[in-house]
């Protein structure tokens, strides 16, 4: 198997070769060049396989280089009753008739990014042991991404993180969760600064070619393949729990931001899971539900771009979204590059509403989406509560409240469930007057102690400490 570039670039790579990187050479993306296709007697076997076993059966189907027992080995280290809380390792819950919950938050950090993120550290240590290499992975945080790639990098050889944070404005919870860690190869840089600052700096410290060569600086964006492919698994196990053989369908409604988690939705669909619908679910920043309502993708400014109680699908523009659009267009590389290079870049937006590829986007691929807002996660939390005694958080809520506009008779509906209510508590209280639960082995966390670095908001600042940590 072998990996493409969405707008065109000649080179074809294997796995291994783009595990490390993030855009392709001409700023595309990833894909393989073709899905492999499931056949029914594979899925029938697949059904009762453990995760992690699943979890290789998929990988295998895209990774030639990495030993079959070395890539069986990761799954297994990685896919653990111990790291993911239960056997199941995503246990799926019947809310009411066909309306299904998937847990893929019982992970180290309480989101659904653990899923992918744990895998990736294992298969970094084992890539960069094999050549020889280091790498510094460099990132800006709000809170969720960041603490998912430093729960999945600590204490792993040949990786250092050196993760800026704005100082101040994260919740308690996630400093905490942050802060906490001790591990020498994990450095948390809380900047005097906005966000924005962060994602400036990281930036900056990129685009210096001889830095980054010197020292290795490398990311762990959503963009990665490997990544997204690790997220693929969860829709197989999703499936086999909520049907009993596979001349059956399911939906899946996914909260949505920069269209990681339901483009490897989408990779499942194309593989030949019998997926009816993908649903897209977002909040006020309705990018995507706009996109999947009229044909218009519009990148959204700073200004137009809300922060919500949903904050994790708070984006302006999705960046895993090209790779879909490729698929869309029959994988025509130079209309994706001429709409996300030309169009987008000059306007800002692009139109595919008179496109006959858009008409029966629907149809083909399985996509709709809808919309949610923050009265609606608050009312979907009480309800959720009330009726089933089941605390949901923000991001499921809007998951849910999109997924009851798309129900059809005799499909089961599975709705991803993204993170733990612990981790937005401000709207659990709002929503029903008191503090979520907290998992046991979170209690106290507030008052560890705390290893983290201040720093100035100044790219030499950040410079001067990744050089001096880097031996
Ligand atoms: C990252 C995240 C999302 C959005 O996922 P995408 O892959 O960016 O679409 C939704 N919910 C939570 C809790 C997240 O952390």
């Amino acid at each position: 198997m072998r990996y493409l570039s969405t707008r065109g670039h000649p080179d074809r790579r294997h796995f291994c070769e783009i595990l490390l990187e993030g855009l392709a050479p001409d700023g595309g993306l990833y894909l393989p060049e073709r899905y492999p296709q499931v056949d029914a007697p594979t899925l029938e076997r697949w059904r009762k396989l453990p995760y992690a076993e699943l979890a290789f059966e998929v990988l295998s189907l895209y990774i030639d280089d990495i030993a079959p027992a070395d890539l069986r080995a990761l799954c297994a280290k990685t896919y653990t009753e111990e790291v993911f809380g239960t056997e199941d390792i995503v246990p799926l819950r019947e809310l009411e008739d066909g309306v299904y919950l998937e847990a893929l938050s019982n992970g180290p950090t309480l989101a659904f990014k653990d899923m992918a993120m744990q895998l990736l550290g294992n298969l970094f240590e084992y890539e960069l042991a094999r050549r020889g290499e280091e790498l510094n992975i460099l990132g800006a945080t709000s809170g969720d991404t960041g603490s998912a790639a430093e729960y999945a990098m600590r204490g792993k050889k040949g990786v250092r993180v050196f993760m800026t944070s704005p100082d101040g404005r994260m919740s308690p919870f996630q400093q905490a969760q942050m802060f906490s860690l001790q591990d020498p190869n994990i450095h948390n840089l809380a900047i005097e600064g906005v966000f924005d600052d962060c994602q400036d700096i990281v930036k900056a410290v990129s685009n210096d070619l001889e830095f980054k060569r010197k020292y290795k600086i490398g990311t762990v964006n959503s963009i990665n393949w490997a990544r997204l492919l690790a997220q693929v698994v969860y829709y197989f196990a999703g499936y086999f729990q909520a049907t009993g053989s596979n001349d059956q369908k399911v939906s899946f409604t996914v909260p949505s931001g920069n269209f990681g988690n339901v483009c490897a939705g989408h990779v499942a669909r194309m593989m030949g899971l019998p997926i009816h619908q993908l649903v897209v679910a977002t909040n006020e920043n309705d990018v995507l539900d706009e996109f999947f309502r009229t044909g218009v993708y519009r990148v959204r400014g700073a200004a137009d771009t809300h922060e919500t109680s949903s904050p994790s699908m708070d984006i302006s523009k999705a960046s895993n979204f090209e790779r879909f659009v490729f698929d869309l267009l029959g994988r025509d590389a130079a209309k994706t590059r001429a709409l996300f290079e030309g169009e987008l870049g000059k306007s800002g937006r692009f139109d595919l509403s008179a496109d006959p590829a858009f008409a029966n986007a629907a149809t083909r691929f399985g996509f709709v989406s809808s919309r949610s807002t923050h009265a609606d996660r608050i009312a979907t939390i009480r309800d959720t509560d009330k009726r089933f005694a089941t605390l949901i958080d923000t991001h499921t809520a809007d998951g849910l409240k999109v997924a009851r506009e798309h129900l059809s008779p005799g499909v089961p509906m599975i709705i991803l469930e993204t993170a733990l209510p612990i981790k937005f508590a401000a709207s659990i209280v709002e929503a029903l007057g008191h503090e979520p639960d907290r998992p046991e082995r979170f209690i106290g966390i507030e008052a560890l102690p705390k290893r983290v670095m201040r720093l100035p908001k100044d790219v030499d600042a950040v410079k001067r400490y990744i050089s001096q940590h880097c031996d």
